[in-house]
């Protein structure tokens, strides 16, 4: 995907909470893998991964890596500065997830945030591709532009 280790957020940004129940999607993160949480009773895809099935209350699941494809569902465009280092407008992004050749049934939403776009390009329901921002050695963040 994207060889060079591209930034759009700085470093200060906090670091994501992590649980046992989420581990395993960030470790996916990791090594840039976009994966939903799939529950391996009823194949319901869901993100974050939780304890429980929101569709069938199962609790048996399997991470399935998805294609990083996806549309854009909705955004907000950010203004005010949250860090002197961020760079602005940033756009924090609801991406509704490709989940087309896996078993999952449903599609997934994730927020995350558009990069390398202007805001007159932003459109509801612009197909949109996974870019990965290595935070650190054990964190990588899933960000999306236009693609
Ligand atoms: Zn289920």
């Amino acid at each position: 995907m994207n060889a060079e280790a591209k930034r759009w957020f700085p470093n200060s940004m906090p670091a994501p909470m992590v649980d046992h129940h989420t581990l395993p999607w960030w470790q996916a993160c990791a090594e840039h893998k976009l994966t939903a949480q799939r529950c391996t009773k009823c194949n319901h895809a869901q993100i974050p991964p939780a304890p429980i099935c929101s569709e069938c209350r199962g609790n048996a699941f399997e991470m399935t890596e998805l294609n990083g494809k996806g549309t854009l569902y909705t955004y907000s465009a950010v203004h005010q500065p949250v860090s002197m280092e961020q760079t602005l407008p940033f756009i924090i992004a609801v991406i509704e997830l490709d989940t087309s050749g896996t078993p999952c049934k449903n599609s997934v939403r994730l927020m995350s945030n558009i990069v390398d776009a202007d805001e007159s390009e932003l459109a509801i329901g612009k197909p949109v591709e996974v870019v990965w921002e290595t935070m650190s050695d054990m964190v990588s963040l899933p960000r999306f532009r236009f693609s």
